[in-house]
């Protein structure tokens, strides 16, 4: 089975992603964090990815094509895999499809999550990460046990450098323009399902992680 979620910034991609890992038994490859672990490991990759992520802003296209190509390469994927982050933009999409017709398979569910702007805004400024392990806290949603420390390393949480709320908000402008029609790409194959999170209806991530494995276990 293979998997993309969609969704703006903040409404839980990640969070949803990893629960699926956990039910289904599929690798999750979050495109950012991949970007991230290189540029704090200061490959060539991640010196290159550094001036667009630092700004909010998309890696090249090529760079990031080819980077998604040679994970999906790896073992862990001849069963499937939850794509997190990408593609965002059409031109990635199609790059898509032409990767999987390769291996002769092809994307089977796409979960697109919905949350109201103001909350987007308000649950990615009360995001926290561990430095260590990179376990992702909430101030509101997910908080540590213990002030702002990860309850595994007991180290302090940081905040990721791309969450402020200007460099959130060019990230959220290239959503709306780039990454939308990726969900219309998809909703015309007829294989989107649409999900709200939202604290307003008391809808979680995991309350749409549980809905998804139910409703794929029993087909
Ligand atoms: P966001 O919260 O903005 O969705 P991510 O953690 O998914 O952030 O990605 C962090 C950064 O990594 C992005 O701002 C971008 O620079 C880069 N990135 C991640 N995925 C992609 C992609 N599919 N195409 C281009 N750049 C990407
Ligand atoms: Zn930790």
């Amino acid at each position: 089975m293979n998997i993309i979620m969609m969704g703006a910034q903040g409404t839980g991609k990640g969070t949803v992603a990893g629960l699926l890992k956990q039910g289904l038994g599929l690798p999750h490859i979050s495109t950012g964090e991949i970007f991230r672990k290189n540029i704090q490991e200061n490959t060539e990759l991640g010196k290159m990815a550094k001036q667009y992520a630092d700004e909010g802003k998309l890696v090249p296209d090529e760079v990031t094509n080819e980077m998604v190509k040679q994970r999906l390469n790896e073992e862990d994927c001849v069963n499937g895999f939850i794509l997190d982050g990408y593609p965002r933009n059409t031109n990635q999409a199609e790059t898509l499809d032409n990767i999987l017709a390769e291996k002769n398979t092809q994307i089977d569910l796409v979960v697109n999550l919905n949350t109201p702007q103001d909350e987007i805004i308000e649950r990615v400024m009360a995001r926290r990460e561990c430095p260590k392990c990179k376990r992702v806290y909430n101030m509101i949603l997910k908080k540590p046990k213990e002030g702002e420390i990860c309850d595994d390393c007991k180290v302090a949480l940081t905040k990721r450098a791309d969450d402020t709320e200007e460099k959130l908000q060019t990230r959220l402008d290239t959503f709306f323009k780039e990454t939308t029609p990726v969900i219309e790409y998809y909703r015309n194959k007829g294989i989107v399902r649409d999900e709200e999170i939202s604290i307003s209806i008391n809808r979680f991530g995991e309350d749409v992680a549980r809905d998804i494995i139910n409703s794929i276990e029993n087909k």
